[in-house]
C-alpha cells in the first residue's frame, strides 16, 4: 500500500503530493492504489509523469555516457525521448537519431522533437560568441529571410537597454474604471513594493506602478487610480477614443511605451528616431506591464506586446517577481550551461482544462531583449484594494497626434447592455450547463423554479450556455445571456450554496464559484470533473433531480443552511437526494 491513498484526494491536492515523492516503487503503488480505485485518467497521468521524471533524474545521476550516449527510441514513451533529448547538445548524435527514426517508424512526433531540439543546438552554436565578438541578430545571420520583426521599431536592444516600472492598462467603459483595473493596481502595488524591497537599493529611486487610461474623458479617473495604488498616471483622451477601437489604442499605448527611449534604425532605409523628451522616465521601456484578460483587454495586450517586440503570457491568474535560474540554451546562448535571470515576472496560468498551472517566464535572448515582461490577468484573481484618498501621484498628459488612417474601422452602431445581473450575495446560487441541452428551455425552467423555492436565490449558467445555440422560450430567454455566467470570465460568486445542474466542472467555471460555502453537482457522469471539486455529487438526470430539490426545499421550509449541510440539520422523511457525500 502507498503511504497515502490516492482516492482521498482531488487532483489539485494530489499533484503537490506526487511531486514530492522521489521513490519509484512507492510511485508505482500509488498509481496501483489509483487503478483499482477511481482510476482517474488525469491523476494516472499525473503519476506517470512523475514516474518518468524520477526515471530520468535517476538516469542521469548515472553514467554520463548512458545520458547521452545510446538512445534506443523505439523502446521509449515520447515524454522519455523528450527528456533524454533535452540532455544531448551534439548536433552530429541528433542528426544520427534522426536518421535512424526515420528509417524506422518515422513518427512525426519524434522527428519533430529531434528537430526542435536540433534547432536550439544549432542556434546556441551559431550565436555563441567568444568575449569580445559582437553578436549577430537574427535579420543579420539570416539577410535572405524577410524577417516579419525587421521593420518594427524597436527601441535600443541589449546591451544597453533600460527597463523601468511597473505599467497597468486601466481599462473604462461607459465612463467607468472597471474593477479589474482597480484590482491590478492593486496588485502592481504590492508586487512592486515586494520588487522595491528585494532589488533596489536605499539611495536609488523606487520603482513604480504607472496606470495608463486611453479613452474620452478619461483623465479624471487619475484620483482613482492613484488611490488604488498607482504613482503615475498617463492618459490620452480624444473623443474619437470613446469607444474601444483596436489600432488607435494599439499606437497609443505603444507610443507611450516607448516615448522618450532611443529607437535605432534597424534597417538601411530608415533614420534612427530621436527621442521625444518624457522628463517624468528615464528608461527606454517598461519592465512589466499587466493588461485585463477582458475582450478588450485581450485584444489590445496580444497588439501592443507584438509591436513591442515582447512576449504575452495571456489569462494569467497568479503573478510574482523572483530571479530565475535557466539552462536553455535559446536563453544563455551556450549549451550545458546556467544563467540567474533577474527580476523575472512569473505569470501562472492554468493549462490542460485547469489540472495544472504554467508559469510563464518572458526572458531575453543573449541578442535580443524581450520587454516588456506582458501578461493579461483573469478579472476576479486577485483582491480589489480598498482605495487610499490620501495617496499622491503624478498625471502626465501624453501628446501624439492621431493619424485618420487609424479611424478606418469606426463603430456605427451598438446595443448598451442593461446594468446586468448581480449573482453575488445571494444566498443561494443554481447554476445551469449544457446538461440542459435535449430540453434546453424546460432546463432553465427548472433552474427558475429551485431557486424561487429558497428566500434569497438566482440563476446562473456556465459559458457553455452563452456560447451555445440553444433555442430558448422567451420566458427564460433572460437568464441564458452573458450577464449571468458564472466562472473566469464571468463573474464570481460566493454563495452558501451553488447548485451546478449538468456542468462539467471545467476549471474555467470553477474559479467563479469554489468559494461558495457548499457546491452540489447533478450531473449523470459519474466521472465529470466536477466531481473533484464540489462537495455532494448527485449522480443523476437534471430533469429528475431539479424538481425533487424544487419539492423538497418548498415543502420542507429548509433554508441554505439546510441544504447546505445535506439536510443534517433539520432531519425529515421528504430530503431529496443528495444528502449524502458522493451518492
Ligand atoms: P460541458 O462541458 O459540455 O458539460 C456538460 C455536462 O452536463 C457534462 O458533464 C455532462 O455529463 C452533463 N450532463 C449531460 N446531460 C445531463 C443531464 N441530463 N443531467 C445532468 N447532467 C448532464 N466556462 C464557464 O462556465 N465560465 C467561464 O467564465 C469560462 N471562461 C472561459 C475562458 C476561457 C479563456 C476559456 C478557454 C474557456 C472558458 N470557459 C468558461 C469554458 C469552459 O472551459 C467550459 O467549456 C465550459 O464551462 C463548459 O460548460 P458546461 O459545463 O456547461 O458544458
Amino acid at each position: 500500500m502507498p503511504d497515502i491513498d490516492p482516492g482521498e484526494f482531488d487532483i489539485a491536492e494530489l499533484g503537490p503530493k506526487v511531486r514530492a515523492i522521489d521513490d519509484t516503487a512507492e510511485l508505482e503503488a500509488l498509481l496501483a492504489a489509483e487503478r483499482d480505485g477511481r482510476d482517474r485518467d488525469a491523476v494516472i497521468t499525473v503519476i506517470q509523469s512523475r514516474l518518468e521524471a524520477v526515471a530520468a533524474e535517476e538516469d542521469d545521476t548515472g553514467d554520463d555516457e548512458d545520458a547521452t550516449g545510446d538512445v534506443d527510441l523505439a523502446e521509449m514513451s515520447l515524454a522519455e525521448i523528450g527528456n533524454r533529448l533535452r540532455e544531448i547538445d551534439d548536433p552530429a548524435h541528433l542528426r544520427s537519431l534522426r536518421d535512424e527514426e526515420q528509417s524506422g517508424e518515422n513518427r512525426d512526433t519524434v522527428v519533430r522533437l529531434i528537430e526542435r531540439r536540433l534547432d536550439s543546438v544549432d542556434d546556441s552554436e551559431d550565436g555563441v560568441s567568444d568575449e569580445g565578438t559582437e553578436r549577430a541578430s537574427p535579420e543579420e545571420r539570416h539577410p535572405d529571410l524577410d524577417h516579419p520583426t525587421a521593420d518594427k521599431r524597436h527601441v535600443r536592444a541589449l546591451p544597453d537597454g533600460t527597463f523601468g516600472d511597473m505599467w497597468v492598462y486601466c481599462e473604462t467603459q461607459a465612463g467607468y474604471l472597471l474593477s479589474v483595473s482597480r484590482e491590478l493596481l492593486g496588485k502592481a502595488r504590492d508586487l512592486t513594493d515586494e520588487y522595491n524591497e528585494a532589488y533596489v537599493g536605499a539611495d536609488d529611486d523606487p520603482e513604480r506602478v504607472v496606470a495608463v487610461l486611453i479613452g474620452d474623458d478619461v483623465a479624471r479617473h487619475a484620483d482613482e487610480c492613484i488611490a488604488c495604488g498607482a504613482d503615475v498616471v498617463v492618459y490620452h483622451e480624444d473623443e474619437r477614443l470613446s469607444r474601444f477601437l483596436h489600432k488607435p489604442y494599439t499606437e497609443l499605448f505603444a507610443d507611450m511605451a516607448r516615448w522618450g527611449a532611443v529607437t535605432p534604425a534597424r534597417s538601411e532605409d530608415r533614420e534612427p528616431s530621436p527621442p521625444r523628451d518624457a522628463d517624468w522616465r528615464d528608461y527606454d521601456e517598461p519592465r512589466y506591464v499587466l493588461f485585463p484578460a477582458t475582450n478588450n483587454g485581450r485584444d489590445l495586450s496580444a497588439q501592443v506586446q507584438a509591436e513591442l517586440d515582447s512576449g504575452l503570457a495571456s489569462d494569467c491568474s497568479g503573478l510574482f517577481i523572483e530571479d530565475a535560474r535557466i539552462s536553455n540554451p535559446v536563453k544563455t546562448g551556450e549549451a550545458g550551461s546556467q544563467r540567474t535571470f533577474e527580476r523575472v515576472l512569473h505569470m501562472k496560468r492554468p493549462d490542460f482544462s485547469g489540472f495544472e498551472y504554467s508559469t510563464i517566464l518572458c526572458l531575453d535572448n543573449p541578442d535580443r531583449e524581450f520587454h516588456p515582461q506582458g501578461g493579461s490577468v483573469i478579472p476576479g484573481s486577485f483582491e480589489v484594494p480598498d482605495p487610499d484618498p490620501t495617496r499622491e501621484g503624478l498625471v502626465v498628459e501624453h501628446d501624439l497626434p492621431l493619424d485618420d488612417d487609424w479611424f478606418r474601422v469606426q463603430v456605427t452602431d451598438f446595443d448598451r447592455l442593461d446594468s446586468g445581473v448581480d449573482l453575488s450575495g445571494h444566498d443561494v446560487v443554481v447554476a445551469v450547463g449544457r446538461g440542459i441541452g435535449t430540453n434546453p428551455t424546460r432546463g432553465v425552467e427548472l433552474a427558475v423554479d429551485l431557486a424561487a423555492a429558497f428566500e434569497d436565490a438566482d440563476v446562473g449558467v456556465s459559458r457553455g450556455i452563452v456560447t451555445g445555440s440553444y433555442e430558448f422560450a422567451g420566458h427564460v430567454e433572460q437568464y441564458t445571456h452573458e450577464d449571468r455566467q458564472i466562472g473566469e470570465t464571468g463573474q464570481v460568486v460566493k454563495p452558501t450554496v451553488y447548485i451546478a445542474a449538468g456542468i462539467s466542472g471545467a476549471v474555467q467555471h470553477k474559479v467563479g464559484c469554489d468559494e461558495a460555502d457548499t457546491i452540489i453537482a447533478i450531473n449523470t457522469d459519474p466521472e465529470a470533473r466536477i466531481r473533484d471539486w464540489c462537495d455532494y455529487f448527485i449522480e443523476g438526470d437534471l430533469f429528475e433531480v431539479l424538481p425533487r430539490l424544487t419539492e423538497a426545499v418548498a415543502t420542507t421550509d429548509r433554508g441554505a443552511a439546510a441544504v447546505a449541510d445535506g439536510g443534517a440539520a433539520t432531519p425529515t422523511t421528504d430530503s431529496a437526494d443528495g444528502g449524502d457525500d458522493d451518492e
